[in-house]
């Protein structure tokens, strides 16, 4: 099978692999579309140490095996992949958080993932999907994250909410804040992206954030710098409450003042990965507008084209078509 190799740092290639063999618990999905993550992006930049895998944790395909003890997936279903496997066994794990298991392994990081013709995925990681466009399905994954930040930042009907950054996980924000019932307001310097975000429901989407200075119940720092994370400080109104979403590189830090913490009783929440929100983000789907935000589909032969057009900020989502075409 063709896939997807990631060797080193800036070094994707398409390689033979031999198509894996199946355990009783196991599928075979036969990969039909993809797509990058920023996840994806900083291993390729060499900002999250990886060692040689087939990269790809959002993707979704036809099963075209199944093990001996596969029960309820038959050949020939639809399926999008939860592509983290948890221990199940640690204390985290028995606490209901496998997203912070310390032992998990991830398909497209830690194992093979959905860059590639085929992936054998286990029984239970597996969702089958009806009705939802197969170009959008690779998105379940993504939204599921999103779905786990929303969560984490207990929203309430009315709220004035801010997300910093008009990507693909700032717009999906802005949706969901608006199924909610609140007030999403956005900053985003790329002009076609306010303008989306505009279509999209944001009541005022601004270009910088130095024209903010509202106090706002939510903030969402989706973007993964330090500078946004210190600013969302400043915007942050009294009882509001923080969510950082987006990954700042490892080496930076940020000093804060602990007495404006408690003056304006802050709440500062994060989230990783999608929690238990698999489920939940398949049911939510087909109320979001993600045709709009995939800006380029590619085939899996032009994989290192998606990465590079990653470099500026005028791409939302990058969607691999990895099937041949029929
Ligand atoms: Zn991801
Ligand atoms: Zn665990």
């Amino acid at each position: 099978m063709k896939a997807a190799l990631f060797r080193s740092p800036g070094d994707i290639a398409i390689v033979d692999k031999r198509i894996p063999s199946l355990g009783d618990n196991q599928v075979l999905l036969k990969i039909d579309y993809a797509s990058i993550c920023g996840t994806d992006k900083a291993i390729f930049d060499g900002n999250i140490p990886c060692k040689p895998v087939v990269l790809g944790h959002e993707f979704s395909g036809e099963v075209v095996k199944v093990g001996s003890k596969v029960k309820n997936i038959e050949v020939g279903s639809y399926c999008n992949v939860q592509p983290n496997i948890a221990c199940g066994i640690c204390d985290i794990c028995r606490k209901g958080n496998p997203n912070l298991c310390e032992y998990k392994v991830s398909h497209g990081i830690h194992i093979d993932g959905g860059f590639a013709e085929y992936c054998v995925v286990n029984q239970d990681l597996l969702f089958p999907i009806y009705g939802i466009p197969h170009i959008e399905s690779p998105l379940i994954e993504p939204v599921a994250c999103c779905l786990h930040g929303l969560k984490r930042c207990n929203p309430s009907i009315g709220e004035d909410a801010l997300v910093i950054g008009g990507g693909f996980i700032g717009l999906v924000f802005l949706q969901l804040m608006k199924l909610r019932g609140l007030n999403v307001h956005l900053i985003e310097p790329n002009k076609k992206k306010r303008s989306l975000a505009k279509s999209l429901g944001a009541e005022c989407v601004f270009e910088s954030i130095s024209e903010v200075c509202d106090d706002f119940d939510i903030v969402v720092e989706a973007v993964g710098k330090i500078e946004t994370v210190r600013n969302a400080f400043r915007i942050v109104g009294r009882g509001g409450t923080m969510l950082l979403f987006g990954v700042c590189p490892q080496s930076e830090t940020l000093s804060f003042s602990p007495y404006e913490v408690w003056k304006k009783e802050l709440r500062i929440v994060s989230s990783r990965s999608n929690g238990h929100n698999h489920f939940d983000a398949i049911r939510i789907l087909s109320k979001l507008n993600l045709k709009d935000m995939i800006t380029h589909v590619i085939e899996l032969k032009d994989i290192k084209r998606g990465f590079k057009l990653m470099d500026d900020n005028n791409h939302i989502k990058i969607v691999i078509h990895v099937s041949e075409a029929e």
